[in-house]
């Protein structure tokens, strides 16, 4: 292994570092900072979050700016503000002992006069979101004619940002004798084409292990029914109790009801996703990274700033529509030394991605099973009986009370007492897993969709029509519009915004019927409600029964008919009653949701 000196790093900007606890380099800095000191080179570096890039391109930038030309000479694009500011922080950190460097982060949400301001003065380092330097470039506010190296972070995620014309112009207006350098945690099309339009034979490297933590992480599947999945979400954060994660949604709106379900059932949960303000998300991350909250659920692009080593979980809610988004997300635990677990909670239908991923992470998922009622009870029992052993007595505060509350308890043995204090908590979830049914598809299911998976989707579909939790609903559309089942499915895709898995379908002449899974109804029958259909507006509603033609009733008409008959017991309904319609309905969705204890935290 080299030493940073023996890499050609400065004096100066050494000794920055190794106040940063910066020892030797990291894998990529070793191979990317000799060919950005050395050579005017492009380079394609392939490399993930957490692998020390901003290094590799951050020391050799700082050491080839010339101090007495104050204009612009490197230019920094990434995808966030979160990952714009965290570089320029990085960059004022690496250049502590560099006299006169101004570096200046541009991004979209702040003042942009004020950044005009700070330009006019005089910069020599511009780290910017495409929007906004684009912003900045119409208004005649920022040179580029002396940039030297433009460095593209986490470039594939710009262009999944629909960043790509903006980034097509920003570079269009820097010399053609720049140095390009481009880092990516993947390689899509795109990005191949951005390096052969912009860069001269670019060097590649790709940093063999993509992210150190990789090697720490275990990769755990759950296969359940597409209705189960939230209950299963919940049943792996009961058997982790100290579990500080992320939970990643495709969607947004997935992201925030997610969030809410946790937060309505006591989980130490909160959302991060782009219809935040950036005043909310920045709270929401601070809060995080001081673990005031535990699970964060989040989108892929949203969780792209929070950069936080000590991730026990992350937990895929479905597996993300791009296999390799999953290597982001996982890698995102496991770092620093650390172990971390990567879970999949996926439905029968995601079993073919399941191998696209193995292939792409090299290692098998480890098939688990979602945890028992009884094996959720006896971990947080002894997680109670752990932090009972290691909580921290306030000997002058509690004093007071001490004598009437042993008063009041002598009559108690050492026994009974311990019994007492444990079960005040233990007997909540006891309760709440009492019927805990299992959630894991079993084989024979598995079996079931397998074979109808392979024989086509018609009857893959129908091999569900009879489960519970699945919604029936009615669409105006029958055989005499030319609905075909083909043509419906892709009326579906083209109008819900989230993934949706379809169940049976029945067409017939004017009108025609189709199952989703109820935890998905409300979304479609809003997406799809009024949409184009050759002409025709759409109509949706839920069928009041399985044979009948469209509800008279409300839209929920379906889901407390179910309600009604699955025995629940009282009592959680009473809770309940205080919840908006919404939240309710929310919770009837979830086969657990009928108990509703808020049990989470001894
Ligand atoms: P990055 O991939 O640039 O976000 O870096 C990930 C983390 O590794 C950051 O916290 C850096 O401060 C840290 N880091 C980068 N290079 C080194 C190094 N050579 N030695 C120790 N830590 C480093």
């Amino acid at each position: 292994m080299k030493t940073f000196e023996e890499i050609g790093i400065r004096e100066d900007i050494l000794r920055a570092i190794t106040e940063m606890g910066f020892e030797n380099p990291m894998p990529v800095q070793e191979e990317v900072i000799p060919y950005l000191l050395a050579e005017d080179t492009d380079v394609v570096a392939l490399a993930q979050t957490g692998t020390g890039k901003t290094a590799a391109f951050g020391l050799p930038v700082l050491q080839k700016i010339d101090i007495d030309n104050v204009q612009p000479q490197a230019l920094i694009l990434c995808p966030t503000r979160e990952l714009c500011l965290q570089i320029a922080g990085d960059l004022q950190d690496f250049s502590k002992y560099i006299k006169g460097l101004h570096i200046l982060p541009v991004y979209g949400g702040s003042s942009i006069e004020s950044q005009i301001r700070s330009l006019k003065k005089g910069v020599h380092i511009v780290v910017a979101t495409p929007g906004r330097l684009i912003d900045l470039i119409n208004r005649n506010t920022v040179k580029l004619g002396g940039v030297k190296a433009v460095i593209m972070d986490e470039a594939d995620e710009m262009l999944n940002m629909g960043f790509t014309d903006s980034i097509n112009a920003i570079l269009a207006e820097v010399p053609e004798e720049r140095n390009t350098l481009l880092f990516s945690a993947t390689m899509p099309a795109e990005i191949s084409r951005i390096s052969k339009k912009y860069m001269k034979n670019p060097k590649e490297i790709t940093i063999g292990h993509k992210n150190e933590g990789n090697k720490n992480v275990k990769h755990v599947s759950y296969l359940v029914h597409a209705k189960d999945k939230y209950a299963a979400l919940k049943r792996i954060a009961d058997f982790y109790p100290s579990i500080y994660g992320i939970v990643f949604c495709r969607t947004r709106k997935e992201t925030q009801e997610i969030a809410d379900m946790l937060i309505q059932d006591g989980y130490n949960a909160d959302s991060l996703h782009g219809e935040l303000s950036q005043a909310q998300r920045d709270a929401v991350m601070q809060k995080f990274r001081i673990k005031n909250i535990q699970i964060l659920v989040a989108t892929d692009v949203a969780a792209r700033g929070l950069d936080v080593d000590s991730l026990t979980h992350v937990i895929n809610y479905g597996l993300p529509e791009d296999v390799e988004t999953y290597t982001h997300r996982s890698g995102r635990t496991g770092r620093a030394g650390k172990s971390g677990i990567s879970i999949a909670i996926t439905h029968v239908r995601e079993k073919g991605r399941l191998r696209d991923i193995e292939r792409i992470i090299q290692k098998k998922f480890e098939k688990g099973t979602i945890p028992s009622g009884k094996q959720i009870c006896e971990k947080q029992l002894f997680d109670l009986v752990d932090r009972l052993e290691k909580v921290k007595v306030e000997e002058e505060e509690i004093a007071p009370y001490l004598d009437q509350i042993y008063k009041k308890l002598e009559w108690l043995s050492t026994e009974d007492l311990v019994k007492r204090v444990v079960s005040l908590e233990f007997n909540r979830l006891i309760e709440y897993y009492r019927d805990a049914e299992e959630l894991d598809v079993p084989d024979e299911t598995r079996r079931t969709e397998r074979g109808s998976d392979r024989q086509g989707s018609d009857r893959g579909r129908r091999s569900r029509s009879g489960e519970n939790g699945f919604s029936r609903i009615f669409i105006n559309l029958g055989k005499t519009d030319g609905l075909i089942p083909a043509r419906l499915i892709e009326l579906i895709n083209k109008n819900v915004q989230s993934r949706v898995d379809i169940g049976r379908i029945d067409l017939l002449q004017n009108f025609s019927f189709f199952e989703v899974p109820e935890a998905s109804s409300k979304f479609v029958l809003k997406d799809l409600q009024g949409a184009d259909f050759d002409g025709r507006d759409v109509s949706v509603e839920i069928a009041q029964d399985k044979k009948d033609g469209p509800s008279s009733g409300r839209r929920d008409h379906n889901g407390r008919g179910r309600r009604s008959s699955d025995g629940g017991g009282q009592r959680g309904y009473g809770r309940r009653g205080g919840y908006g319609d919404e939240k309710r309905e929310r919770r009837d969705r979830d086969s657990e949701g009928k108990r509703t204890e808020r049990r989470r935290r001894f």
